[in-house]
C-alpha cells in the first residue's frame, strides 16, 4: 500500500488542493475533477481545480519571490537543488509507486523517471557554478566587452501526463539555479504527482533560511489555467510540453505578448534498419522504443524503415517478440506493457488502425485485451502495421503503441521517407556501416533534434540537450547549454579609459 503521508497527503478521501503557492496549499475555486488510475479506471482522489484568478495570485507570488531569488548567488541556489535531490533520493520508491498508480507506468520506468529528477538535480547543482558568459575582444582601446547571464524571471511550465515528474523537473531544477521561480501547471490527468513534487520541494526549502517558498508553486487546471499562464505578462518564459495542437495554441498566445516559448511537442520518431544491422540489438531496441510506456513517450518509435532485403525476416522476428510481451497490471511482476492512459486514448488507437487499414496497411496486433487484465483499464496488444510510406496516416503521431513498418532500397530513399513527416524529435539508424551511420548524422541525414546510431529513439540521458525540430517546436531542455533559455543574456561594454571612442570609428562631438 502506498505510504501517501510520506508524500504529503493526509487522506485521498478528501478533495485535494488545486493550488499550492509556496508552502500554502489551497482548495481551487474551480471545477472539481476526479483523478483516475489508468490501471483499473478507479477514482483515486478528487481535486478542486484552480481558477484563472488563483493562477494570477501564484504568478504575483512568484514575481515577489523573484526579487529576492535573483540576488541569491547561483551556487547557493544550487544548494537548494542539492537538498531537493536529497528529498527525492529518500522518497524515490514511493514517488515511483505514485507514478505507476497515476500514469500506469511499470515500476522500472517509474523508477527511471524519478532517477531523471535526481540526475537533473546533480547536473543543475554543478551548473550553478558554471553559468558563465564570454569576454570578447573590444575594438576600442581601454574597453572591456563581456556577456553575463542573469536570471530571467518567473517561468510558467505546462506539462504532459506521460512524464508527470521528469518534464517539470528538467525545467524546474535548471530554472531554480538560473534564479527563476517556477509556476507549474501539470497535466490534469496526473495532478497527484505534481502535489507530491511540490511537497518534497517545500520540505527542502524549509531546511534553508534564505529561500522564499514561492520559488515553486503549482496550479492545477485545464486549458483555461494553461492559457492564463501563457498570456501572463509577468512570465517572460513559458515552457510547454505536450501535443502539437497544444503547442500551437500556447505559442500563439505567448507570441501575442512577444514573450518567449520553449516548446517540447509531439514526435513521429523513425528508425532505419540497414542490411548490415545487428538484428539482435535492433529488435531489443525496437521493442523497448515502440512498446515501452505502452507507446506513450514523446520519443516512442512509431516508424520503422527497413531495407527490402531484411524486411520479411525482421517483421517476423518482431511479431514473435510482440506475441510474447507480458501486458497487464504494471504492478504485477514481469509485466512490461501497462495500460493506455484512458479510454479516449484507446479509441484514438483503434481509429488510427482503422484508417491505416483503409490506406492499405497490413495490421498485426492492436486489439484491446479484456481477459487477464484489471477491469476498467485500457490494455492493448501493441500493433505492427506494414504500410506504404505514402499512406497519410504515417504523418500523424497517435499516442499509442502502433509501429508502422515501411521498406526501402537505397539509403537516400530511406532518409527521404524518414524526414518526410511534419515532426522532428528523435531518430535512429541501425547499421554496422560507418559511412551510412555518419551520413545519417550529417546535414544530409536525419532532420531531427535527436539522432542516434545503434540505439533506439527513446530513453535519452539528461546530459544532452533534449528536443526536436519542425512541429516538435524547436525547444531544448535538460542538459548541455539548454540553461541559456532560462536566463537573460546581457552584453556589457565598460570604458575604463579617459576618452570616448565610438564603435565603427564614428566621430561625434569630438574636436
Ligand atoms: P496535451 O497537449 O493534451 O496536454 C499537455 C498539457 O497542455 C496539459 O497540461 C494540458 O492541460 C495543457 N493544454 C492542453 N491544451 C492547452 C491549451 N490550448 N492551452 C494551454 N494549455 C493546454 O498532451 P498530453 O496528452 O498530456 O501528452 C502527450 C503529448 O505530449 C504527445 O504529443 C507527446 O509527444 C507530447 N510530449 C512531448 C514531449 C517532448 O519533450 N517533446 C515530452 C512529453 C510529451
Amino acid at each position: 500500500m502506498l505510504d501517501l503521508q510520506a508524500l504529503g497527503f493526509n487522506s485521498l478521501q478528501q478533495p485535494q488542493p488545486g493550488v499550492w503557492i509556496g508552502k500554502s496549499a489551497e482548495m481551487g475555486l474551480g471545477e472539481k475533477i476526479e483523478v483516475v488510475s489508468p490501471i483499473d479506471g478507479s477514482a483515486i482522489a478528487s481535486i478542486q481545480l484552480a481558477t484563472p484568478a488563483q493562477v494570477n495570485q501564484a504568478v504575483e507570488a512568484a514575481s515577489q519571490a523573484f526579487r529576492h531569488w535573483r540576488t541569491v548567488p547561483a551556487p547557493q541556489r544550487g544548494e537548494l537543488v542539492r537538498r531537493i535531490a536529497e528529498q527525492v533520493r529518500q522518497h524515490k520508491i514511493i514517488l515511483a509507486e505514485l507514478i505507476t498508480l497515476e500514469a500506469g507506468k511499470i515500476p522500472q520506468e517509474a523508477l527511471g523517471e524519478v532517477q531523471e529528477w535526481i540526475d537533473i538535480c546533480d547536473f543543475a547543482v554543478g551548473l550553478s557554478r558554471q553559468l558563465y558568459g564570454l569576454t570578447i575582444a573590444s575594438e576600442r582601446p581601454d574597453h572591456r566587452l563581456m556577456e553575463q547571464w542573469l536570471p530571467l524571471g518567473p517561468v510558467g511550465a505546462i506539462t504532459a501526463f506521460n512524464f508527470p515528474v521528469a518534464v517539470w523537473a528538467w525545467n524546474a531544477m535548471i530554472g531554480l539555479v538560473c534564479g527563476d521561480p517556477m509556476v507549474w501547471k501539470p497535466s490534469e490527468k496526473t495532478p497527484l504527482c505534481a502535489l507530491a513534487c511540490q511537497h518534497l520541494v517545500q520540505r527542502a526549502i524549509a531546511t534553508l533560511p534564505d529561500v522564499p517558498p514561492e520559488v515553486c508553486s503549482v496550479v492545477i487546471g485545464k486549458v483555461d489555467v494553461g492559457q492564463t499562464l501563457a498570456s501572463h505578462p509577468s512570465l517572460p518564459l513559458i515552457s510547454a510540453t505536450g501535443s502539437i495542437p497544444m503547442g500551437r495554441a500556447v505559442a500563439t498566445t505567448v507570441a501575442q505578448r512577444l514573450g518567449r516559448s520553449l516548446l517540447e511537442l509531439g514526435g513521429n520518431n523513425g528508425m532505419i534498419v540497414a542490411p548490415s544491422a545487428n538484428l539482435e540489438l535492433a529488435i531489443r531496441a525496437i521493442a523497448f522504443a515502440a512498446v515501452g510506456t505502452c507507446g506513450q513517450r514523446c520519443t516512442t518509435l512509431r516508424r520503422l524503415i527497413v531495407h527490402n532485403s531484411i524486411a520479411d525476416s525482421l517483421v517476423e522476428r518482431l511479431q514473435k517478440v510482440y506475441r510474447s510481451l507480458p501486458i497487464g497490471d504494471p504492478n504485477q511482476d514481469g509485466v512490461l506493457v501497462g495500460p493506455l492512459i484512458d479510454s479516449a486514448s484507446g479509441e484514438k488507437m483503434q481509429a488510427a488502425l482503422e484508417t491505416a487499414r483503409q490506406q492499405g496497411g497490413k495490421i498485426f496486433g492492436g486489439d484491446r485485451i479484456t481477459e487477464g487484465v484489471p477491469k476498467g483499464g485500457v490494455y492493448v496488444h501493441p500493433a505492427i502495421v506494414e504500410i506504404s510510406p505514402d499512406a497519410a496516416i504515417v504523418q500523424e503521431e497517435t499516442f499509442a503503441p502502433i509501429l508502422y513498418v515501411m521498406r526501402y532500397e537505397t539509403l537516400e530513399e530511406a532518409i527521404a521517407i524518414h524526414n518526410n513527416v511534419p515532426q522532428g524529435l528523435s531518430s535512429a539508424i541501425f547499421t554496422e556501416n560507418f559511412r551510412e551511420a555518419e551520413y545519417f548524422l550529417s546535414p544530409a541525414g536525419s532532420d531531427c533534434g535527436i539522432v542516434n546510431v545503434n540505439i533506439g529513439t527513446s530513453g535519452a540521458e539528461i546530459g544532452g540537450a533534449f528536443g526536436g525540430e519542425k512541429e516538435t517546436g524547436g525547444g531544448r531542455e535538460s542538459g548541455s547549454d539548454s540553461w541559456k533559455a532560462y536566463m537573460r543574456r546581457v552584453t556589457n561594454t565598460i570604458n575604463y579609459g579617459t576618452a570616448l571612442p565610438l564603435a565603427q570609428g564614428i566621430r561625434f562631438l569630438d574636436n
